[in-house]
């Protein structure tokens, strides 16, 4: 896909998500990768209002070339480009049921969900959550870049998941997925569930082996 049309579609699916409340505010951050270095999400912008314009152009060694200051997260993007060289686009957001989840007391630090639906575990698999940091805390993106060889989806402790796709579209369906994953487990605490069992999740990987 050419720029001009990455950058078309960086601002498409950003309107989407805010126009579902997937983001709010100036939150979330969208990065695709090119051939000469990488387009993000401007600092302080909204998802609901991106100018394809206007969006941040870094040249390969992470410097900003053109276009208004890239996100001030642009780290965690760098973070899980570096660990994944076969990730063309990354979202982060901080989607209401992903961020409740990841305040939750009693979860699974190695994998947080559940496999609930095959469509999880075919877009997500197992989901690490990674430590609160401070914003901008360089710690952050140490910790995101420890578990990204491993994952193309992370969930930061208090603050919202990061995820990796082949292409954006790739990875906006399966930021989509976790969020309502998240709301799926949140719908149903204090009930008797059935995930899927070992030998299921098991089947679904060797059909569906994870993209990434
Ligand atoms: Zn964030």
């Amino acid at each position: 896909m050419s720029e001009a049309k990455q950058r078309d579609e960086i601002a498409r699916l950003a309107k989407s998500l805010f126009e579902r409340g997937l983001t709010f505010g100036s939150s979330g951050n969208i990065s695709v990768r090119l051939d000469d270095g990488w387009l993000m999400t401007p600092t302080g912008s909204s998802m609901g209002a991106i100018d394809p314009a206007r969006i941040s152009k870094l040249d390969l060694r992470g410097t900003h070339i053109s276009g208004d200051k890239p996100t001030k997260e642009s780290f965690l993007h760098t973070a899980m480009y570096d660990q994944r060289p076969n990730a063309g686009a990354i979202v982060h957001l901080h989607s209401t049921h992903s961020v409740a989840v990841s305040c939750l007391h009693d979860i699974d630090h190695n994998n947080v969900l559940p496999p609930l639906t095959a469509y999880y575990v075919m877009r997500i698999g197992t989901l690490p959550l990674i430590p609160y940091f401070a914003p901008g805390d360089m710690d952050l993106a140490r910790a995101v870049s420890e578990m990204a060889n491993r994952h193309h989806a992370v969930l930061l402790a208090n603050h919202g998941p990061v995820v990796a796709g082949k292409s954006l579209s790739d990875a906006v369906y399966a930021t989509e997925e976790l969020e309502e994953t998240a709301k799926l487990f949140l719908a149903l605490q204090g009930m008797r569930t059935r995930p899927l069992t070992d030998d299921q999740v098991t089947d679904l990987r060797k059909r569906f082996p994870t993209q990434t």
